[in-house]
């Protein structure tokens, strides 16, 4: 599938269940943001799992509950900003599938957020928490708002209004939102203080919050640390030794940074970083730490020194081992992913390659460890801080790391198992297992009859 037949399937949408998509403010912003593909979020993640779910030969109804959301709100979100202006912003909640228990799924504040990217991500959340066998079901949250360009008491205002607006919906054993794009420990300490305004001190709310607010030792890490477990699991396949391995990060955020930083712990030898502004290369390696101590002063990554300046997509044509995606969805895409110069991808964004993308680099030999999958770290140290939380319980960041590795080498192993016994890609494979595992919870609660749901002894 190519990534316009998908744009222009998007274009007709509308007879899944979900009606027309939303597509504001998608256009107006499309044009600020380089480099991404014209096709969405939801339409690449619904191509996986229409992918896997005809190898599974699930009936078509049973599919439409799985592939609509259970509860979409979106709200009005008015705020008077430091221009003396009321500026309107919208906010949404997205719970996917509850079948294996409560909602999870991160907060996004990025102007590009929509209905549509949000109910991706929230699917995405339903088969991950599935593949990593926590007990989640799969949520997403938005504000289309632009937090670089806001004062800090602006986005905290922002923040506790869509806490105010959506509460109802959450709760520690309803849906319980953590950090994405744009927002991040000290957002989640304004949304637990709001929540708790209103019904009592509840930690277990949401999940990245500050140390000193219940947080849990290494969440704020435990994404790029899980990315990096993968990296290890997946480099004997891909033909890659780690110590020594030349690395590429695209996007130097949470997962980037800590991604990157983690791999130099092994080894790894970054080469080449991007983030929004721009893109640096230095073969004989950048200081992951140095680079990372710059861009939380507020620097951006094009200003490091020690490195030349390169144009953003030549990252991805940067000759090295492997390369780890932390950006934004749709990255990697039809027009670009044939400069790919890897062996080995680990998908630590949500989506950032497009379908067209994928066969291009399975055409090149290149092993992808999924998004779906390879990102759960997140989400797996969530689950740690909720449980600590409702026991108010602490472990050792030891604990937690050991706990973390112990979930992404299992998911691993299961997943490189089926992709063998079945002989296909990762992320089919990976799909494939999380949609069983929500099966057998929906059977088990007695939502689907034993004889409608393939069973494969998860
Ligand atoms: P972040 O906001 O901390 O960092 C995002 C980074 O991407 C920034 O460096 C930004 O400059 C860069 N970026 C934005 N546009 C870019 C572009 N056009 N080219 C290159 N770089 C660009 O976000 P994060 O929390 O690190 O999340 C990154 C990705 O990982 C997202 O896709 C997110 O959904 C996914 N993810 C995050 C977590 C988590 O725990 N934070 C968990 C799972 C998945």
């Amino acid at each position: 599938m190519s990534d316009e037949a998908t744009t222009a399937a998007e274009e007709t949408a509308g007879s899944d269940g979900h009606g027309p998509r939303d597509q504001s403010p998608r256009e107006a912003n499309r044009e600020e943001t380089t480099g991404r593909a014209e096709v969405s979020n939801f339409e690449i993640v619904d191509h996986w799992f229409t992918l896997a779910a005809d190898r599974l030969e699930i009936p078509e109804d049973v599919r439409a509950v799985l592939s609509s959301s259970y509860r979409e709100v979106q709200v009005q979100i008015p705020a008077t900003l430091s221009d003396g202006k009321i500026h309107v912003f919208s906010g949404y909640r997205v719970q996917h599938n509850g079948a294996r228990g409560p909602y999870k799924g991160g907060i996004r504040f990025h102007p590009e957020v929509d209905l549509d990217e949000v109910r991706a991500l929230a699917s995405l959340m339903t088969w991950k928490t599935a593949i990593a066998d926590v007990p989640y079901g799969g949520a997403k949250g938005g504000v289309n708002c632009d937090p670089k360009k806001l004062q800090s008491g602006e986005v905290e205002k922002i923040a506790r209004s869509f806490m105010d607006k959506i509460e109802k919906v959450l709760g520690p054993t309803r849906d319980i939102p953590a950090p994405d794009v744009g927002t991040n420990a000290q957002t989640m300490a304004w949304l637990m203080d709001e929540y708790g305004k209103l019904h009592g001190h509840t930690p277990a709310v949401v999940t990245g919050k500050p140390i000193a607010l219940e947080g849990s030792y290494g969440r704020e890490a435990a994404t790029g640390r899980g990315v990096v477990y993968m990296l290890e699991m997946a480099a004997k396949t891909a033909g890659v030794k780690v110590n020594g391995a030349r690395l590429a990060v695209q996007g130097y955020g949470n997962v980037g940074s800590w991604a990157a930083r983690l791999a130099g712990e092994l080894g790894c030898k970054l080469v080449a970083v991007s983030d929004a502004e721009g893109a640096i290369r230095n073969d004989d390696g950048i200081d992951p730490d140095l680079l990372h101590q710059q861009v939380s002063e507020g620097r951006a990554v094009p200003e490091f020194e020690d490195a030349d300046a390169i144009e953003p997509d030549d990252l991805l044509a940067t000759e090295c081992d492997v390369l780890i995606p932390a950006a934004l969805g749709g990255m990697i895409h039809e027009a670009n992913a044939d400069k790919v110069n890897c062996k080995l991808i680990v998908e630590g964004a949500n989506s950032p390659t497009t379908p067209a993308a994928d066969s291009i680099l399975a055409n090149k030999g290149v092993f992808v460890v999924p998004d779906v999958m390879a990102n759960a770290g997140g989400v797996v140290v969530s689950y740690f801080e909720w449980a600590q939380n409702l026991q108010h319980f602490r472990w050792t960041e030891e604990e937690v790391n050991e706990r973390l590795g112990n979930i992404m080498r299992g998911a691993y192993e299961t997943v490189a198992d089926r992709a063998e016994k079945d002989d296909v890609p990762m992320r089919v494979a990976a799909y494939s297992a999380g949609i069983e595992r929500v099966l057998e919870a929906a059977r088990l609660r007695g939502y689907l009859t034993d004889e409608r749901v393939p069973s494969n002894g998860y």
